[in-house]
């Protein structure tokens, strides 16, 4: 099931995808009769299985309905997305150097980390599809791209074993952790060069975890300006899905609709010969297999 945020007259509304066309989560769970479905995303995520089969419901109901998806749906292309989850709860839980190919061309002089390296994105990075990213030219001119598989956290929990991990994914979506490298380097810790508004495209949807049963077997790609520049696998993580969400469980609690970005492969800009960097007007497109392609363009200056 694929679970979007749209822009219905300025507010965020949580829709369903019916194929190529979108419903009201709520509206459309009104019109049919029976229990209501929130029109947030996080309070979905955190309604868990009830919320889940409710919606599926409503899809099953409508899917042949001509005339009730007539009335109560739009195609999804004449919406605007917004990120799907719009404004995370709290900040984005992040994981450097967590493919061997990007921690290499990142010179990484220690080797390869023994242990995940986390750091966050602060909630105002977050932006949605084909939304801009903010050019800060006078913070920084060195703009990078990192397309990464990101985590939708469903059922919280504490010290969770690694092999009951993914029963707490909601579900999957893409994120691009775009990244000022002069501003990662000159203050030498991730969060400021990461952190600038604008910083954390995410979308264009979250397909739930029973689409993806395998999270360590999707193709991560990226282009920009339709020039590829990252081709990979999830599957050459170095700490996979499970194994990041019980170590980051461990003795802090993880909460419904908490976001985890699992690193980058390589092709990153810096790392380049020579380096290369985002300029404004640049076309960002990230795509994971299973779930979709995000775009994004760099704004002008
Ligand atoms: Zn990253």
């Amino acid at each position: 099931m694929r679970l979007l945020t749209y822009d219905r007259e300025g507010r965020p509304r949580l829709g369903l995808a019916v194929g190529d066309l979108l419903v009201d989560a709520r509206d459309a769970s009104e019109a049919l009769g029976g229990a209501r479905l929130p029109s947030d995303m996080i309070e979905f995520v955190a309604s868990g299985g009830p919320a889940l089969a409710r919606a599926r419901g409503v899809i099953e109901q409508l899917a042949p309905d001509a005339d009730a998806l007539d009335r109560l749906s739009a195609p999804i292309g004449s919406v605007r997305l917004l990120a799907p989850i719009p404004r995370p709860a709290r900040n984005i839980v992040c994981v450097g150097l967590n493919y061997a190919d990007h921690a290499a061309e990142s010179r990484v002089t220690q080797g390869l980390p023994e242990h995940p390296v986390f750091f966050t994105k602060p909630p105002s990075t977050v932006i949605g599809p084909n939304a801009a990213i903010p050019w800060h030219g006078h913070v920084s001119t060195r703009i990078d791209w990192e397309v990464e598989l990101v985590v939708v956290i469903g059922r919280g929990g504490r010290d969770i074993p690694e092999e009951r991990a993914l029963e707490h994914v909601f579900g999957y979506t893409i994120g691009n952790d775009v990244t000022a490298r002069d501003l990662q380097a000159k203050h030498q810790q991730w969060y400021k060069g990461k952190g600038l508004d604008g910083f954390c495209p995410l979308g264009p949807w979250i397909v739930t975890a029973d689409e993806l049963p395998d999270p360590q077997a999707l193709r991560l790609r990226l282009n920009v300006n339709g020039a590829p520049k990252q081709d990979a696998s999830t599957g050459d993580m170095i700490f996979g899905v499970a194994k990041l969400i019980s170590v980051w469980s461990q003795g802090m609690t993880l909460e419904p609709g908490d976001l985890l970005m699992t690193g980058t492969p390589s092709g990153v800009g810096f790392a380049r010969q020579p380096p290369e960097y985002l300029q404004p007007g640049d076309v960002v497109e990230c795509e994971i297999q299973g779930v979709g392609s995000l775009r994004n363009t760099v704004a002008g200056e």
